[in-house]
């Protein structure tokens, strides 16, 4: 009962998750809407720590530690909880974006990040949607919207390639886990799409 939507920037991940929370509502399900860095009251003060452009940027390791120490928060106040007593959380991102940005994105060694994975979250989606779009026309979506404007500004176009491609990377190890959505088309294609994959994931 945990789902998880990932991508880099732009690729449309909140507006999938909307349209994910209608199918499971529309099943009759409590649902639990929730995104990383982030989803508790520490967890934001973790991620407004990182995505605040009034400090030096964090050391990879740092960035990573601090990632880790949100999610352990996350799981242990918001998503075991609630899966707990029957809800499905649906969460904008999870432990596959460290993989992707702090593995690939970053460089740092996957067998940490792996280990961090097993020993201090312990818990993994059942179902992950991966919004793949080209990094030009992520780039694009961002500067009409106008959102992260420093993360996007801030790092090269090779930085958001290695992300994607540390992305599609997990996709491969994990056909089963990992469905891959072309997020180049309309929003609400994309939108119609994912939700497509949840009701077959659900056996509906
Ligand atoms: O999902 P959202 O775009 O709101 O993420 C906020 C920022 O945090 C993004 O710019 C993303 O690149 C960054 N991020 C990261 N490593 C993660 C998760 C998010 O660098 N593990
Ligand atoms: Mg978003």
């Amino acid at each position: 009962r945990f789902v998880t939507v990932e991508g880099g920037e732009g690729a449309g991940k909140t507006t999938v998750l909307n349209a994910l929370r209608k199918v499971l509502e529309e099943s009759g399900a409590e649902v639990v809407c929730t995104r990383e860095p982030g989803g508790t009251p520490l967890a934001e003060r973790i991620r407004a720590l990182l995505l605040d452009p009034h400090h030096e940027a964090p050391a990879p390791e740092t960035e990573l530690l601090l990632m880790f120490a949100a999610r352990v928060q996350h799981v242990r106040e918001l998503i075991l909880p609630a899966l707990e007593r029957g809800a499905w959380v649906l969460s904008d991102r999870f432990t596959d974006s460290s993989y992707a940005y702090q593995g690939g994105g970053r460089g740092l060694d996957v067998a940490l990040i792996a280990d961090l994975e097993r020993r201090v979250v312990g818990l993994r989606p059942g179902l992950t949607l991966l919004l793949d779009l080209g990094v030009h026309q992520g780039r694009e979506r961002m500067q009409v919207r106008d959102a992260a404007p420093d993360r996007i500004e801030r790092e090269r176009d090779e930085f958001f390639e290695t992300v994607r491609a540390a992305y599609l990377a997990r996709a491969q190890a994990e056909p089963q886990r990992i469905r891959v959505v072309d997020a180049s088309s309309s929003a609400a294609d994309v939108a119609y799409r994912a939700s497509a994959l949840l009701q077959h994931y659900l056996g509906v």
